[in-house]
């Protein structure tokens, strides 16, 4: 090239830096430009330091007040110390910069939504999550939050949505808990006595879930309300097949049923073979009831269950599946019958029952066997670990049944139920949808 060419291309070359040099200093710096403070106060963190870090990141944006992720660095760890006030004022400041490129505004945005979402602020937390969800980099944490504030908020129409939304992004199965979702509109439902949507609702809960136990109790609930108690019993009983650790729960709820359609036989059978092959108290619980109200009926002197054959069925059932339930009913049965040697044995018989009964009543019989919680009711939504479906009744004492598929444990040991495979949970599943639906007729 001529010389005299480059001696004129020289200072349009020098000019061209000079505008390139400022352009870069206009801009803020991005993460290639971070400076050294950045990556010592990531070591820091990462060192369990964050005292020691929050010192770095401080003194690097007073020095350097342009630095967005530094701001961000030290937001985030204002946030995780619990001071959401400065850790909303740093993230605040960043989204309103002007000049700010989108990517990182939207990242100021996410951070002050977890702000918010920290101290419990839900509506500007769900307004901001909600604008994130449009962006594909922040849309499925954004969802996560979402979901976490529809579920603490008791928002179970946008809960089941935004699962939707997850599902599809994430390629994650959230089926189980959308089915609860639409149980816990169906309990809102039968409250109001409105049953058409309540049958709508749980036909969708069987859609995501065709096993869900709650909703094959909802639906059984739902035919008794409506007085059809034949329907009621078969879809109750179905749990028997499909989730036989349930069917405790619902024991009142048959006896009433099986009380309106006057067949105290049936639900005597029902019982006999149920405490056989199932550990739950409740079951036992019940034919006791039963038997007590049978001797009554039968103007037996001894009443309560204490008749001898009423003794000898307790006797049996307590050898064929050792519960503290089973053994406490039968020494109160003992101690009210005339089978006792002296006033002495009674009052020794009452004292050991009435102390296994406070023994019974003390424990948590339920716990959830995804975190170990334990409680004294049944909770749907575990509220330890927050999963759903995930707490069942715990059995006191018992063994293998003669039934097979049951195990139970000793005092607080786990109790586990075999016998309710997928293949009949589907079936039972199934029919409860259809019953939920012959129910509308
Ligand atoms: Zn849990």
């Amino acid at each position: 090239m001529d010389p005299l060419w480059l001696l004129l291309l020289l200072p349009l070359a020098a000019a061209s830096g000079w505008v390139t040099a400022k352009r870069e200093r206009a801009r803020p710096p991005r993460r290639r430009d971070l400076p050294e403070a950045y990556f010592k106060g990531l070591s820091l963190l990462l060192n369990e330091q964050p005292d020691k870090a929050l010192q770095v990141f401080m003194e690097a944006t007073e020095m350097d007040g342009e630095t967005v992720e530094m701001h961000l660095a030290l937001g985030n760890l204002y946030r995780r110390r619990g001071e959401i006030e400065r850790a909303t004022q740093i993230h605040r400041n960043l989204a309103n910069r002007a000049g700010l490129d989108d990517e990182l505004r939207q990242l100021a945005l996410f951070e002050l939504a977890q702000d918010y979402f920290k101290a419990g602020l839900f509506d500007r937390a769900e307004t901001l999550f909600q604008d994130l969800r449009e962006a594909p980099e922040h849309r499925e944490s954004a969802c996560r939050f979402l979901l976490q504030i529809y579920d603490q908020e008791k928002e179970w129409c946008d809960a089941i949505a935004v699962a939707e939304d997850l599902a599809r992004i994430s390629g994650e199965d959230w089926s189980e808990s959308q089915a609860q979702y639409c149980c816990e509109l169906v309990e809102r439902s039968l409250a109001d006595g409105k049953h058409a949507p309540a049958e709508r609702q749980l036909e969708a809960a069987f859609q995501y879930d065709p096993h869900c136990v709650r909703a094959v109790i909802q639906s059984g609930r739902l035919a008794s309300l409506r007085g059809n108690h034949a329907n009621a019993i078969a879809i109750w009983r179905g749990l028997e097949r499909m989730a036989a650790h349930a069917l405790g729960e619902v024991v009142d709820h048959l006896a009433n049923s099986y009380a309106a359609l006057g067949d105290h036989a049936e639900y005597k059978k029902f019982l006999l073979d149920a405490v056989d092959r199932n550990p739950d108290s409740r079951l036992l619980a019940a034919l006791i009831e039963v038997m007590k109200r049978e001797d009554a009926a039968a103007g037996d002197a001894a009443g309560g269950g204490d008749s001898p054959a009423g003794q000898q069925l307790l006797l049996e059932l307590v050898r064929r599946r050792p519960s503290l339930e089973g053994l406490c009913a039968l020494l109160k049965s003992r101690a009210a019958s005339g089978a006792v040697a002296s006033e002495r044995e009674r009052q020794d018989f009452t004292v050991i029952a009435d102390l296994l009964s406070q023994v019974v009543g003390q424990g948590a019989t339920y716990h959830c066997h995804t975190c170990g919680f334990r409680a004294r009711s049944l909770h749907w939504q575990c509220p330890g670990c927050k999963h759903w479906g995930t707490v069942q009744k715990q059995a006191a004492v018992g063994r293998r049944g003669a039934g097979g598929g049951v195990a139970a444990g000793v005092a607080g040991v786990e109790v586990t139920v075999a016998d309710a495979t997928v293949a009949d949970a589907t079936v039972a599943g199934a029919a409860a949808a259809d019953n939920t639906r012959a129910t509308a007729g």
